[in-house]
């Protein structure tokens, strides 16, 4: 398999606990009750062991160094959460079932595999801080990005990235952005650093999607932070050529203005075509080029220091090849074969539509003024 680039010493992080969380039946996109005869539910967090099978079975996974995460410990989770939270979690898994807060559903494993998947993004932010990997992809679970400091919502329980990024800042990494392109809105990341100048969270969601009414353009932060929230919400339908668009005419600048030390991603793949959770047409060619992008401009700001973690990801078929197209990117990898392509790849959606457009126009001439007070240094 030929690099597109120079050689990359890039870390996998995983661990099979994760894959035992598992939120039961009612917790994905079909319901259970009157009206709904029961079926298998998709079990989301274990399916993402078919990802890593697919990534080992094409050779990729040789390309990373393997690293198993230990638990984050209650001082790194209580840098973002609060101890009544902390100890919800655990209380909720100990009893094997229930609601950990709005949506957010654990089993026996699910306190311990959350622990893991912010140790993962805690260790990977460590791991490139101090040069002993130059990338790290976290392909773990439950996800982060909507858990707030003091509620579970909406599968996550730990803010995972939230996490990690406080700890990079304790480690000397003065300026951190996260990009966030999972298809809901990062309501959980935007509130942590809502009014913190030195991390900027851009979001490339569907428009309105979920947390219902969240992630509008005019949230834009506040106090010290105004102007370090930077909401792209893209029409439903929107495609490949929409989000590279965002990526390239919003992200990227933004990035430039902003000169972070330390680029993180919350990379879900629900804007994959097939999501049973979100209404976007993204491919896995779509998710090569953003991450393409991203490592680019790490490279350009920041030494090429990035930690992408997962987090959303709800089609049993094809949420392994989107996977796979992340973590060749972040090997420096061409795309990989996608046996859906065929079928996705010449459908009208995927080119930038008038409508997506406008979006895209009006967050690029308030670019400026969003950034004036991020401040270039
Ligand atoms: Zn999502």
């Amino acid at each position: 398999m030929e690099r597109t680039g120079p050689a990359v010493d890039a870390a996998w992080f995983s661990h099979e606990l994760c894959f035992w969380h598992d939120p039961g039946a009612g917790s994905g996109h079909v319901p259970v009750g009157p009206g709904v005869e029961p079926l298998r539910q998709d079990a989301v967090d274990p399916d993402l062991r078919r990802a890593e099978g697919l990534v080992r079975l094409s050779g990729v996974l040789d390309r990373f160094t393997l690293r198993t995460p230990v638990p984050a410990t209650d001082e790194e989770l209580l840098l973002v959460h609060t101890p009544e939270h902390v100890e919800r979690i655990e209380a909720s898994s100990a009893i094997g079932a229930g609601d950990a807060g709005i949506y957010a559903p654990v089993n026996h494993h699910s306190a311990a595999a959350a622990q893991l998947a912010v140790g993962a993004c805690v260790q990977a932010v460590d791991d490139v801080l101090s040069g002993r990997h130059d990338r790290a992809y976290c392909v773990v679970r439950p996800p982060g990005h909507h858990a707030e400091p003091d509620r579970a919502m909406a599968l996550c329980l730990y803010n995972n990235l939230a996490v990690a990024a406080r700890t990079a800042q304790r480690a000397g990494a003065a300026r951190v952005m996260i990009v966030d392109w999972d298809v809901h809105h990062g309501n959980g990341l935007q509130r942590v650093f809502w009014s913190d100048p030195d991390v900027l969270y851009v979001s490339v969601h569907q428009e309105g999607l979920f947390p219902p009414g969240a992630g509008l353009v005019t949230e834009t932060g506040a106090g010290d932070g105004g102007g370090t929230t930077i909401n792209v919400p893209l029409p439903a339908g929107s495609g490949h050529e929409a989000y590279l668009a965002a990526v390239e005419r919003i992200v990227g600048p933004a990035a430039r203005a902003f000169g972070p030390d330390l680029v993180l991603v919350a990379a879900g793949v629900d804007a994959g075509a097939h999501d049973p959770m979100g209404r976007m047409m993204a491919t896995s060619r779509t998710f090569h080029a953003m991450t393409v992008a991203v490592c680019a401009l790490a490279d350009e700001l920041c030494d090429g220091r990035i930690v992408l973690a997962h987090e959303g990801g709800y089609s049993a078929w094809y949420q392994p090849t989107l996977v796979l197209a992340t973590a060749c990117a972040v090997a420096g990898l061409p795309a990989p074969a996608d046996p859906f392509l065929h079928s996705l790849e010449h459908l009208p959606g995927q080119r930038l539509r008038p409508h997506q457009e406008r979006v895209l126009a009006f967050l690029e001439s308030h670019l400026r003024l969003l950034t004036e007070g991020v401040g270039v240094r």
